[in-house]
């Protein structure tokens, strides 16, 4: 890899060395058109990946910002919404706005609520959201940027939201749950209906957060699988995310937070008449927006229709069938609980699931490694389609390489065991110094993480102090962005 340019730089370089240095540079990404990557990319095949380009080459330069400048980016946005309230059961009185992405989404469902939530109690010093200690960190995300408590609540041994924990962390203070349709470390759908019926007695708002399942879910039930009710169609659903750039297969910077109605959405926007550039409103986190994420959306389910959509979602239950199959037969591994859709958790009660995830890593398997309890994270989209039997080969492959006894595994069990004994004999301040050290003691420099992390894991799981760890974490997010040697 090319060093790390640290001046920008006197003179212009010409395309042809730029676009090579790139692709150079890009070689080093993971492959994921091989099909060998979970979450991150999600690929509808090649036909609708030429259409997303040209139109969002199209709209290259538009500015969403404005829509009495572009009526046209208005009306796709208008009828993106539209669209999606239709899928997701809502009625005419259903808006909504796009946003750059699920977090964003998650975000604006957050303010909102805080929002409704202080022109009705404006005495209450902090409003709170209780949610199940599954939902997307993109809620603590914004209890952290708009001032609101989050509760986290227990889930129930399958996996969903425990719904008497969830009555029970209610407080008058509280101004809005969540739920999941599905949650993103297990697949699995939140109880919305009882989430629904809490909600209306309390009289406080229900968020569901569709942003993995939105896309999914109407289809996956369409095709006779079990799906239970999550959207505007259960009573106490007030707003729900779904990204379309994920299963919606868009092109990303493209989600979408919806509202039962236009007094709920009203906390969401945002206007000041006391700038000298002029009055200036917006209804999302965005100024500036770009328009080629609205502009292909709106190309994509126009193009595809539900017909399209539910084609690409029968192919994606058969994969993720034949892996929940495959892997039930399979002795050492286990899928946690009973995943609704495709995204699946690759756990064991026999061997260590990150070693087995070291062991896939090995074979060009890109699978997130998840904690509490321990595994391996499969988000099963179309380009995974005809991968099932070379992935479900490799992890019987690595199931059987981690049984036995090996070179890697024993170095890394060492030191796994020095760190233990490290944090269980040394001081407790001189721990958090060592760890601070951690990610460059492990070998993590910028932006490449080690091909074998069961030990960082292990290591991680045995600290003492998880401030330690935050500390960490965030040494390596400041990594990411710095200059590496
Ligand atoms: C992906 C995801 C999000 C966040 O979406 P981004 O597009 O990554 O910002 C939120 N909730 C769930 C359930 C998700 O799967």
């Amino acid at each position: 890899m090319g060093k790390t340019q640290l001046r920008f730089p006197q003179k212009g370089m010409l395309k042809e060395d730029i676009l090579a240095e790139m692709a150079e540079s890009q070689m080093q990404d993971v492959q994921w058109r091989e099909g060998k990557t979970f979450s991150l990319v999600y690929h509808a095949g090649e036909e609708v990946t030429d259409l997303l380009m040209s139109v969002y080459i199209l709209f290259f330069s538009q500015n969403a910002l404005n829509p009495t400048a572009f009526p046209s980016l208005r009306r796709f946005e208008t009828e993106v919404v539209l669209m999606a309230a239709d899928l997701l059961g809502g009625d005419e009185k259903v808006v909504g706005n796009m946003t750059s992405g699920g977090t964003e989404s998650c975000l604006m469902a957050v303010k909102t609520a805080r929002d409704w939530f202080l022109s009705r109690y404006p005495e209450v010093q902090k409003p709170e959201i209780v949610l199940p200690i599954s939902a997307h960190p993109a809620f603590d995300k914004a209890a952290n940027y708009f001032g609101v408590k989050a509760i986290r609540t227990p889930v129930r041994e399958d996996l969903r939201a425990d719904v008497d924990a969830v009555k029970k962390a209610i407080r008058p203070e509280t101004a809005l749950i969540v739920g999941s349709a599905p949650c993103y470390p297990h697949g699995v759908v939140d109880p919305i209906v009882a989430l629904g019926q809490l909600a209306q007695e309390r009289n406080i708002l229900l968020h569901v957060d569709a942003c993995v399942g939105g896309f999914m879910l109407p289809f996956v039930r369409r095709l006779g699988y079990p799906v239970p009710d999550f959207d505007f169609g259960v009573p106490g659903v007030t707003s729900i995310s779904a990204d379309l750039h994920k299963y919606g297969y868009a092109a990303k910077g493209a989600s979408l937070i919806l509202y039962r109605n236009r007094e709920i959405r009203r906390h969401q926007l945002f206007a000041t008449m006391d700038w000298p550039g002029g009055i200036y409103a917006s209804p999302t986190m965005s100024g500036t927006r770009p328009a080629g994420p609205i502009a292909a959306s709106w190309a994509l389910m126009k193009y595809l229709g539900q017909e399209g959509y539910l084609r690409i979602v029968e192919t994606v239950m058969k994969t993720t069938t034949a892996i929940r199959e495959e892997v039930g037969n399979m002795e050492g591994v286990k899928i946690l609980g009973e995943p609704e859709m495709s995204l699946l958790a690759l756990a064991s009660d026999e061997v260590n699931i990150y070693e087995v995830g070291d062991e896939m890593t090995a074979r060009g398997w890109y699978l997130d490694r998840q904690q509490y309890p321990p595994s391996l994270h499969l988000t099963i989209n179309f380009a995974h389609a005809g991968m099932e039997e070379s992935f479900l080969q490799d992890l019987a492959d690595a199931v059987k390489i981690v049984r036995k006894p090996s070179f890697a595994r024993v170095r890394s069990n060492l030191m796994l065991n020095l760190a233990e004994l490290a944090v269980r004999y040394l001081p407790e301040g001189l721990v958090s110094r060592l760890t601070s050290r951690a990610s460059a003691m492990l070998g993590v420099k910028g932006a490449s993480l080690p091909k074998r992390s069961a030990a960082m894991y292990g290591m991680m799981g045995s600290l003492p102090n998880r401030g330690d760890l935050k500390e960490v974490v965030l040494d390596l997010v400041e990594q990411f962005t710095t200059p590496q040697d």
